[in-house]
């Protein structure tokens, strides 16, 4: 789950790298106080989950609080669109932050390299631009590091990656000690990509992060409550927000026949069967293991949220997750919200004569198989 920049850097300072001063701010007067105390000399940028916010129009340097707070004014609620997302991205905050004068602009990133179960330091002197163009252009520009999780890494190591990348004399101590608190902070946090890009040189010599990205392993999330305000945010449709926000997964995906399942192979493989009846599925959504009813019925409402869907499968294969809480779940859902649209259901597993018994006698269809449910749906809802 990636963080705002504004988070990273918080998290980043943590562990002793070098960022700017600054705080967010979502609307004007917040800017134009933040601003006030930075003399003015601020830079404001979009606080938004996508890359290339600089060249989308998202990031401005001041050297006044007023034109600051202005310029926040015309941001926050303006969708921001790049070439990393031509969907765009709506502001709602800003990061006002001490402005800082750039003689140099380097490129530090700590990822995981799954194939060498190591994590991979990656450093280049040409930061600031998009790293997947030198990447591409100059692959020897960027040079990689192995990191063993249960070694660490060693100073000579680093020193020599650093001097290899060709950067200065000037800041290559003080970029040990950055990556250092990298892949402390990468550990620490279950991080599982941090990115500094621009790495700043200020004239006077010092290394300073002018951007950051944290984006923390979803499986760890549990570890890291802290962070889970951002959930939402990274999602531009306002049913896969809502989704998010209640823990559900859920991808929306433009067709007309909404599916629930539960684990995300079976939803998968109804996606299929959808597929081969002649209909295309409208979402992905995975109900998840264990569900209660409650949850069945939050899980209704959200593929009823999409007004393209003409009709709802909803497949269970009951291990842990009990049919007859299912059955309670659809059965709620049937009482609360006007379903109009055909439901059909396999459920088969743990408890499916109860359930299949709880349903009986209600609006829904019934199937014995995915391929029969599949085969059903699709007639009804193009009925
Ligand atoms: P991104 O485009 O989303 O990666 O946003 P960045 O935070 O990297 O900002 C884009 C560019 O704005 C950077 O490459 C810098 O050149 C410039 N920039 C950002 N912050 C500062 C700053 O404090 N001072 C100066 N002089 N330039 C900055
Ligand atoms: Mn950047």
């Amino acid at each position: 789950m990636k963080l705002h920049e504004y988070q990273s850097k918080d998290v980043l300072a943590r562990f002793g790298v070098p960022v700017p001063g600054g705080d967010v701010a979502d609307n004007p007067t917040d800017a134009q106080i933040i601003a006030d105390r930075f003399g003015g000399k601020v830079v404001v940028k979009a606080q938004v989950l996508m890359g290339g916010r600089g060249k989308a129009g998202g990031v401005k340097l001041f050297d006044d609080a007023a034109d600051a707070a202005a310029f926040t004014g015309e941001l926050i609620g303006k969708k921001l669109v790049s070439i990393q997302n031509p969907q765009g991205m709506v502001v709602e905050k800003v990061l006002v932050g001490e402005l800082i004068d750039i003689a140099e602009e380097y490129y530090l990133s700590v990822l995981l390299d799954r194939a060498a179960a190591k994590l991979l330091v990656m450093i280049s002197a040409k930061g600031g631009m998009d790293i997947e163009e030198v990447a591409e252009n100059e692959p020897d520009a960027i040079v990689r590091l192995h990191v063993d999780p249960a070694w660490g890494l060693a100073d000579f190591e680093l020193r020599s990656a650093i001097r290899e990348a060709g950067i200065p004399k000037v800041a290559q101590s003080q970029m040990v000690s950055m990556i250092k608190g990298l892949v402390r902070a990468y550990l620490d946090t279950d991080a599982d990509l941090i990115e500094i890009n621009p790495c700043a040189l200020t004239p006077e010599g010092k290394l300073i992060a002018a951007d950051a990205k944290v984006s923390i392993d979803e499986n760890a999330m549990f570890r890291h409550p802290e962070y889970k305000s951002t959930a939402d945010d990274g999602a531009e449709d306002p049913i896969e927000a809502e989704a998010a926000r209640r823990g559900i997964a859920y991808v929306r995906l433009g067709g007309d026949i909404g599916v629930i399942g539960n684990g995300a192979g079976l939803v998968m493989c109804s996606m299929d069967e959808i597929n081969a009846a002649g209909g295309k599925a409208a979402n992905f959504l995975d109900v998840g293991g264990g569900a209660q009813a409650e949850r069945v019925q939050q899980c209704v409402e959200l593929i009823l949220m999409d007004p393209n869907v003409k009709g709802l499968l909803i497949n269970i294969f009951g291990g842990i997750t009990r049919c007859d809480e299912v059955a309670r779940g659809i059965l709620a859902a049937f009482d609360v919200l006007e379903i109009r649209i055909p439901v059909v259901a396999r459920i088969e597993g743990t408890a499916a004569e109860e359930g299949r018994a709880l349903l009986e006698g209600s609006k829904l269809h019934p199937a014995e198989t995915m391929q029969e449910a599949a085969k059903t749906i699709v007639e009804l809802a193009y009925a």
